[in-house]
């Protein structure tokens, strides 16, 4: 038996989904005009920052849909080498180039000498991919800690990036990345930590942290 407080929802429903209707009508003009004024195609500078985990991740995810497009993209991987490397083990399948400085973490190497080089040599490959009219994404994951620890020189970097051909992405990946590199982009995601497995006493695992 149907109640009469039901009966009188019933009722009300095609008032309740005519203003539905009208409401993503607004919507939906609204949506259609700020696609229709956006008519720029550029290169863009994206920055992944921040202390929570999925920046890497969706730098990588990224190039694969990049590369699903049949662009051509390329990743730097600075600091992390020796490690085993989902996505590099994938992408470099899929014909993306990697180079990677290979020296273990900062606080493993404790050697700046021996940083300051392998950041410099890789970030040569670095500065060849970003003058290439050919690559369409380059990927700088954890550049800005070479920043952060002045292996690299900021403005060199600024610079290089200001001067790639005009339709190129890059992706820049890692914490605190500097400011002016923020200022310089189009599009910056700050992932938050809300909570990490890790802070439990989890190990990283396979497929989700590496
Ligand atoms: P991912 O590569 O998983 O996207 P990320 O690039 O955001 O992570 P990084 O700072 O580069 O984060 O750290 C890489 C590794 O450290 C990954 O194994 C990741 O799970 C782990 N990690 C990331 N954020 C945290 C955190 N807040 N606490 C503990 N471990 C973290
Ligand atoms: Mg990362």
């Amino acid at each position: 038996m149907v109640s009469e407080e039901n009966t009188s929802k019933a009722e009300k429903a095609p008032e309740v989904s005519e203003r539905h209707q009208q409401r993503m009508q607004k919507l939906k003009e609204k949506v259609d005009a700020r696609i229709e004024a956006a008519q720029e195609d550029k290169g863009l500078l994206l920055v992944l920052t921040g202390n929570g985990k999925g920046k890497s991740t969706s730098g990588f995810g990224m190039v694969a849909r990049a590369v699903g497009h049949g662009l051509t993209a390329a990743v730097i991987q600075f600091i992390k080498g020796g490690w085993e490397c989902g996505e590099r083990n994938l992408l470099q399948n899929a014909g993306v180039e990697f180079h990677v400085m290979d020296t273990g973490f900062t606080w493993e190497t404790q050697d700046k000498a021996k940083d300051t080089e392998a950041a410099q040599r890789v970030w040569k490959e670095a500065k060849h991919l970003l003058s290439d009219e050919s690559v369409d994404v380059v990927m700088l994951d954890e550049i800005t800690y070479m920043l952060t620890y002045q292996y690299l020189d900021l403005d060199a970097v600024l610079d290089v990036i200001a001067q790639r051909p005009p339709h190129q992405h890059v992706i820049v990946t890692g914490r605190a990345c500097h400011r002016h590199l923020i200022e310089m982009a189009d599009t910056v995601s700050e992932v938050n930590n809300t909570k990490h497995a890790f802070d439990n006493g989890i190990k990283a695992q396979k497929g989700i942290d590496w």
